[in-house]
């Protein structure tokens, strides 16, 4: 529900209102760039009719159901793009974000080597898994803490904030202690124990869709983390399964104006995982910068044929930096920057 108060509302007559909204067993948030206040109101659908009879109170003009599944996540409730920041960077403004990094932490050198190359290339952001979620018990499973350090001292070095991936509610402290921008993979999309952990925390989260998953499913896992108390979600478009074979996913390219339409949450692509070839990686970008993506996350290795996971889609670092280059002028043109 979407709570309008009169202009003339008194301070004491908001209060009271958000009190009220407590005691239905609802929470309220407040919702940011508009003239008047106005009250975004959340919670135990069976007590909708408690939460509509606000009206009848003073101060209040309105109160507006929204009609989506997706409350907080909706476009409804949030008109203007939402910016995540993260520490000096952000997701959504009008610069492009760029994350850029191996698929798997392997080593310190691995890391360390690839974090100085991306940034030199015009990466803002380093990825790199250090808990992976493999098909098979018998790949290689990630460093774990381990690999924790080598990005923070990755980060110590360049500057780049870190994201990485978390898998388990009960690893999210440990995660947090080192990531920036907390990743739930496509596998865990709907992992709603970890959706809402990550709700509690005071990190941006990037959530990718999964393989199944719809946009109405995704934009619903979204809504976790936002009902739990985090503002900050960036959406991720990394490929869905179709009959096609040719590439590991497809990348679903209206995923894009569609979340857009549907949500105030910033969105990116990521043009690897999506394809599963690295000579498809460049193409899907510039798809991806022209149908308004607020950034791109992709997969780099100093060496692919040695990569522990992902080689296949993963770029050699001249090969990005070139990229890059050629991505720079299509940005200009969506006015944006890169
Ligand atoms: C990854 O980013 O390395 C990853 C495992 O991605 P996804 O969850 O999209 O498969
Ligand atoms: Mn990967």
């Amino acid at each position: 529900m979407i709570i309008v108060f009169k202009p003339t509302a008194s301070e004491f007559e908001i209060q009271t209102v958000e009190d009220r909204i407590r005691a239905i067993g609802y929470s309220p948030h407040e919702i940011v760039g508009v003239e008047r206040k106005v009250l975004g109101a959340v919670g135990d659908e069976r007590f909708k009719e408690q939460l509509l009879a606000l009206e009848t109170m003073p101060g209040v003009e309105s109160v507006i159901p929204i009609l989506k599944p997706y409350k907080l996540a909706s476009r409804e409730f949030k008109k203007t793009d939402t910016v995540v920041v993260v520490n000096h960077e952000s997701v959504g403004g009008d610069r492009i974000a760029l994350m850029a990094g191996p698929c798997s932490v392997e080593s310190r050198k691995q890391i360390l080597d690839t974090a100085l190359l991306v940034k030199k290339a015009g990466a803002n952001f380093m990825r790199g898994g250090a808990f992976k979620p493999r098909t098979s018990p018998y790949s290689f499973q990630g460093l774990e803490k381990e690999g924790l350090e080598y990005m923070d001292e990755a980060k110590k070095e360049t500057g780049l904030p870190i994201v990485t991936e978390v898998m388990n509610p009960r690893e999210v402290d440990l995660v947090a202690r080192y990531a920036d921008v907390m990743q739930v993979g496509a596998r865990n999309v709907q992992n709603f124990s970890l959706l809402k952990e990550l709700g509690k925390i005071n990190k941006p989260v990037l959530l990718k869709r999964g393989m199944m998953t719809t946009i109405k499913e995704f934009l619903m896992s979204a809504e976790y983390i936002l009902a739990s108390g985090n503002k900050d979600v960036i959406l991720c478009e990394r490929g869905i399964r179709t009959f096609e074979t040719m590439t590991r996913n497809t990348l679903d390219i209206a995923a894009v104006p569609v979340l857009k339409r549907e949500s105030h949450l910033p969105v990116i692509i990521d043009p690897s995982h999506a394809s599963g070839h690295w000579d498809f990686v460049a193409s899907l970008s510039r798809a991806a910068i022209a149908a308004g993506s607020d950034g791109l996350m992709i997969e780099v290795h100093p060496d692919p044929e040695k990569a522990w996971s992902d080689g296949p889609q993963s770029l050699k670092p001249g090969k990005f930096s070139t990229l890059v280059e050629t991505l720079r002028p299509l940005a200009k043109l969506m006015g944006r920057t890169l």
